[in-house]
């Protein structure tokens, strides 16, 4: 008889100014060590926690060329189309009434998950995914204190890549080559984006 398992699938939310290898590798390994069947990467509308990001627009379709060559990973654009800043708990109630038949699984690096606290309706983001906190150099990861039915810790090759350092080094006119997919490459440079205004 077939398996009637629920869908598995990764939710992996992120500015993604510019989306890089840290944020694909994050996702992969949790794809793998979760069983995921699917990873759908969520760009932010108008993020809440930063100032001066490129627009939702160049974000969305950046995450779309990175994630392009890998049959598992999905882009969905519910935050970008929402109006107004974004809520992991607005992500997953959108994600979960589009796929009420499915696991989810919340995907974030380890400095991410130490605000986990502080986000706005705790208990329900904990009924509706399950969370995982990926290590991320330079930043301790501990899930100590929080429901561990709820939220897992794995460990991933560790890539010293931010999207901080991204910019920064585009401004500077150093090479992103190798940190970013090559279409993402190809993507900043075509748009001019994170050019110094100087
Ligand atoms: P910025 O430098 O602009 O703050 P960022 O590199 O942290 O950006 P985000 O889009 O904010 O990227 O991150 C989305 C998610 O990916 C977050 O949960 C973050 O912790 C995680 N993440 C980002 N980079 C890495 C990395 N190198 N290794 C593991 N996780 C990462």
């Amino acid at each position: 008889m077939a398996s009637t398992r629920a869908p598995r699938i990764g939710v992996m939310g992120g500015t993604f100014d510019p989306i890089h290898h840290g944020h694909l590798v994050a996702a992969s390994e949790v794809a793998q060590s979760f069983d995921l069947d699917e990873v759908i990467f969520v760009p932010t509308g108008e993020p809440w926690q930063k100032s001066g990001v490129s627009s939702a627009e160049h974000r969305y379709l950046m995450t779309v060329i990175a994630t392009a060559s890998n049959p598992m990973f999905t882009v969905s654009r519910v935050d970008v189309d929402r109006r107004g800043a974004t809520y992991t708990i607005d992500t997953l109630r959108d994600l979960k009434a589009q796929r009420p038949d499915a696991d989810l699984f919340f995907i974030t690096g380890a400095d991410a998950i130490a605000q986990i606290l502080g986000w706005r309706d705790v208990q329900e983001l904990w009924d509706l995914a399950h969370f995982v906190a990926v290590s991320r150099p330079g930043h301790t990861l501990s899930v100590d204190g929080l429901p561990s039915d709820d939220v897992s810790e794995l460990e991933i090759p560790a890539l010293a890549i931010s999207s901080t350092d991204c910019r920064e080094r585009v401004s500077r006119g150093n090479p992103v080559w190798y940190l970013v997919p090559d279409g993402v490459v190809q993507y900043i440079a075509k748009h001019h984006l994170y050019r110094s205004k100087a």
